[in-house]
């Protein structure tokens, strides 16, 4: 028997469909809205090299799509197999459908429905040179996905979504992490669950905030678990994260600009912080 897909459909086969009133067509469409992704367990991710790339990783596909310009593709048709194999549903649409599927005018011509995953805050235990980011209530999609791309390059070890944050399954935070959200673990919490998880951590939380008074550049980092805790977009970070942090750093400005967008802070903080973990020729 062919396991169930997180929508109750009927797996381990391959359908044409052309009409956009078509139930597995609608369900996949639904997933551009949060409740429809939180109902269904599942997100849309977009383009061959990433679909096979998750299936590498182990992420489990509910659905396969792919538009007929890809047929007689040799890859493609042999992901459609693996997909088949392992039980999931393959899909073979036509422009209108992939197109109404992705929001786009010119559309991947592959796409896969995947179940969500969180990693439990509960199991998150940095030891060793471990680097955590911590993001208070983040809200741009295009942000959280370029920070969860930013600690897969780094290699950092993943990312702790703090209080009401943007979701990372979102279609435009799956687009921006360009295939990260299959190697980067998500969890989330809400700010009192991250202070008591906190409160049993004894590496370094780095917070970083506008009137930190010590310079990012200026901290030893290495041999230690951190935790970066990066604060919201409008607000930064709140007086009750802020004074769990053991310190508030600062990234030095010059120029009339009064913050650094929160995504090019994480990074430029993660680069530092990794500063002597990362070689040309790989890590060290
Ligand atoms: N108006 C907000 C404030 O007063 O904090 C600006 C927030 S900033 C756009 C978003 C986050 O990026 C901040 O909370 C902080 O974590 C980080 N950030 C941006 N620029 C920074 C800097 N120069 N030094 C330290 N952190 C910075």
């Amino acid at each position: 028997m062919t396991p169930p897909s997180p929508t109750g459909r009927r797996v381990g086969q391959v359908k044409e469909v052309t009409s956009l009133a078509n139930p597995a067509v609608k369900d996949i469409r639904a997933l551009s809205m949060k409740k429809h992704r939180d109902q269904q367990g599942a997100f849309l991710a977009e383009g061959l090299k990433l679909v096979i790339d998750a299936l590498d990783l182990g992420w489990r596909l509910d659905t396969l799509l792919f538009s007929r310009s890809a047929l007689g593709n040799a890859l493609v048709e042999k992901t459609a197999a693996r997909v088949v194999a392992a039980g999931g549903l393959v899909l073979e649409v036509n422009d209108k459908v992939m197109a109404a599927i992705s929001r786009r005018d010119n559309p991947q011509a592959v796409a896969g429905v995947f179940a969500q995953r969180w990693m439990p805050l509960a199991e998150i235990a940095p030891a060793g040179d471990d680097v955590w980011v911590a993001l208070d209530r983040v809200r741009d999609p295009g942000n959280l996905g370029t920070i969860i791309r930013t600690v897969d390059a780094v290699g950092a070890r993943g990312v702790i979504l703090v209080g009401e944050c943007t979701d990372p399954f979102a279609t435009e935070t799956v687009r921006a992490t360009m295939g990260s959200i299959f190697a980067v673990p998500v969890a989330r919490a809400s700010a009192d669950a991250f202070l008591a998880w906190r409160a049993g951590f004894s590496g370094l939380v780095a917070g970083t905030h506008l009137e930190g008074a010590v310079d990012y550049r200026s901290l030893d980092y290495a041999g230690r678990p951190v935790v970066l805790v990066m604060g919201n977009e409008q607000q930064g970070l709140p007086d009750s994260l802020a004074s769990a942090c053991d310190r508030l750093l600062r990234i030095p400005q010059a120029g009339r600009a009064d913050s650094l967008n929160l995504a090019v802070a994480t990074g430029v903080m993660l680069y530092e912080i990794r500063r002597s973990a990362l070689a040309l020729d790989g890590p060290s």
